[in-house]
């Protein structure tokens, strides 16, 4: 048997190269206008019709190229960006295979017309499927303007397989922002069906995502940045109220290019951790730069996954940035009177920074409903209290002052320190205290804040401090099914870190002997059966993260409910402590706890 095996003609291997390369329009869109920016080109115009099913045309006002490049770049393996393999390793540029206008002209009509700066000429070729029919000088900008029609007009099966023009546009889209995201100093334009969808001018990122986004997103954004000897982070996250219940707005990339990289999604959601409801996604723009050599960009043209030499250390870089933007820039929610976007702002208004108090270490703050119930009142200060309301008038002066307060509470004092800073406590309506600090006004929902000191007390409980048990005078029993024991069995360990004590009591019965110091006042049967069943409701969330949903279910169950009143001695150590904690902002279960006025707004809005 001789001549089974035969080398394919160029241009059957050209398309069967094209099936890997180009797979909707959006490959071709994607193609073209990184060969655009690869050019140098800094302006770039995409035009599209029917989808790209049409046409596809990508003008821009790069370098283009001489006649004989202009014909060449349809070869296969014909590329100007690397030399060696070696240059694999070292790459700025989108390109390197100079796989894909080969491709293209294998599988559509090309019209191509590229001209260099210092040419009086540029070059016009037309090819169809594969095969030059023209090729002639011709008049034209420099730079160069290609179009790409009839898209699989020779592989009727791909056609066929080609999705709804909605969303087709919508696959175009996405490749057409992957790119303009990054390259904010390159003006693009985007022209759907002779409709002008997006005109981008250039500027730096935070503009370009929000040119894109639209004028909301300029809000919504805090920056985020962090420089390591491995990685170097840059870009914005969205905060937590404006997380999403789809994925769509996660952006990374590595150099200058878009990856996908599930692993980091997870270092970033994990970051939002409590901030955001469980269902939700946060919205981020980040860009990691790292040493070409230390990541594998190159597996494949279309692939978005990419493969990092340190990536576990990436992920722990990258989730600490995250959280330390949150913390430094996560601010309550305010009205927005300011429809204007100003991009010279870069810090979102209304940026708090943690309020430096010191507490009473002694002051239990839950033990002491009963104190309060008692009637333990609120005292006059020793003071001159309307000097705290203005405050800004003389700030020595007042700070003097606010060294001096104290309060008087059965016989014992309690010094409050920078009382000021709290200087106003209104209990509305039941379920919120109003109070103001420094510029601010502030609404705080009580339940909620409440639920994020207690989850907080309760996560470092089990993380560092194991809190001893106040033994109960009278220990109490629980009974549970076969399934909840074994359930409450497999929680002691933490239950136990966080100051229960609970023992094995015969079957399916345990006794409590003991309860947290701080938390004497619950009622710990009730709390403990309501454990075992969100346990149950919520198998999967416990065994991943046992501690969070530990703390999480138990803080929600033993906050202070809504409706209940409460003195003010009781509401400025809960806004003391609510401002302790790393999230004030959030409840555990991502909900909001605090409202707040700008004075500025409120400046604005009777103005
Ligand atoms: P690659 O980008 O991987 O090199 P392509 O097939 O996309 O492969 O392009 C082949 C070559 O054609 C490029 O290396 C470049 O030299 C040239 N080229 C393609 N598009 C342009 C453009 N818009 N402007 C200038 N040169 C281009
Ligand atoms: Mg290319």
């Amino acid at each position: 048997m001789s001549n089974v095996i035969k080398l394919l003609p160029d241009h059957v291997a050209n398309q069967i190269a094209a099936g890997e390369v180009i797979q909707r329009p959006a490959s071709v869109v994607k193609e073209l206008v990184e060969n655009a920016v690869d050019a140098g080109a800094t302006k770039i115009q995409l035009i599209i019709k029917d989808a790209g099913k049409t046409l596809i045309q990508v003008v821009d006002n790069g370098l283009g190229m001489d006649s004989s490049d202009a014909q060449m770049c349809f070869e296969r393996h014909a590329t100007s960006k690397i030399s060696s393999a070696d240059d694999l390793f070292n790459l700025g540029t989108k390109g390197f295979r100079g796989e894909a206008l080969a491709s293209i002209a294998a599988i559509a009509h090309i019209d191509l017309k590229t001209k260099q700066v210092d040419s009086e000429l540029g070059n016009h070729i037309v090819i169809e499927g594969s095969i030059v029919s023209e090729n002639e000088p011709c008049s034209c900008p420099t730079g160069t303007s290609i179009q790409v029609k009839n898209l699989f007009f020779n592989v009727p099966a791909r056609r066929k397989f080609l999705k709804s023009n909605a969303v087709e546009t919508k696959h175009i889209l996405e490749e057409f922002q992957r790119i303009a995201f990054v390259h904010a100093q390159v003006e693009f334009q985007f022209v759907n069906n002779d409709q002008e969808i997006f005109n981008l001018e250039s500027g730096n990122f935070r503009k370009r995502i929000v040119d894109i986004m639209g004028k909301s997103y300029n809000q919504r954004l805090v920056p985020i940045e962090e420089s390591t000897d491995i990685i170097k982070i840059s870009g914005f996250i969205g905060k937590p109220d404006y997380a999403k219940k789809t994925r769509g707005e996660q952006y990374f990339f590595v150099n200058d290019r878009f990856i996908k990289n599930h692993y980091f999604n997870h270092a970033i959601n994990g970051a939002y951790d409590e901030l955001i409801a469980e269902d939700n996604h946060p919205s981020f723009f980040i860009k990691l730069t790292v040493d070409p050599r230390d990541v594998d960009i190159n597996i494949h043209p279309t692939k978005t996954e990419v493969k990092f030499q340190e990536d576990s250390a990436i992920y722990a870089i990258l989730k600490a940035a995250v959280r330390q933007s949150l913390n430094k820039y996560a601010v309550a929610p305010t009205l927005d009177f300011n429809q204007e976007t100003s991009f010279n702002t870069p810090l979102p208004k209304g940026n708090i920074s943690p309020p430096e108090i010191r507490v009473d270490k002694n002051f239990n703050p839950f033990k002491s409903e009963k104190d309060w119930e008692k009637g333990a009142s609120f005292q006059t200060p020793k003071g001159d209290w309307e000097k705290l309301f203005k405050e800004d008038q003389n700030p020595q002066d007042y700070n003097d002052f606010l060294s001096q307060v104290h309060y008087e509470k059965d016989n014992e004092q309690v010094e409050i320190h920078n009382q000021a800073e709290f200087a106003l406590l209104h209990q509305f309506k039941g379920n919120y205290i109003i109070t103001s600090r420094n510029n601010e006004l502030m609404i705080i929902d009580q339940r909620r804040a409440h639920e994020r000191v207690l989850y907080e007390f309760l996560i470092e409980a089990q993380a560092f401090e194991a809190k001893k048990p106040q033994q109960l005078l009278f220990p109490e029993t629980i009974e549970l099914t076969p399934q909840g024991s074994t359930i409450l069995q497999d929680l002691i360990p933490e239950l136990s870190k966080m100051g229960f004590d609970i023992a094995p009591f015969g079957p399916n019965t345990f006794t409590i002997n003991g309860t947290p110091a701080d938390l004497t006042e619950i009622d710990v049967v009730d709390t403990l059966e309501h454990l075992v069943e969100q346990y149950q409701l919520h198998e999967k969330t416990f065994k991943e993260k046992k501690e969070q949903a530990l703390a999480k279910n138990m803080a929600t169950k033993i906050a202070v409910k809504n409706g209940q009143k409460l003195q003010k001695e009781e509401m400025a150590h809960l806004v003391k402590e609510l401002f302790d904690c790393d999230q004030p902002y959030k409840s555990p279960t991502g909900k909001n706890t605090i409202f707040a006025l700008q004075t500025e707004d409120l400046l604005k809005y009777f103005s």
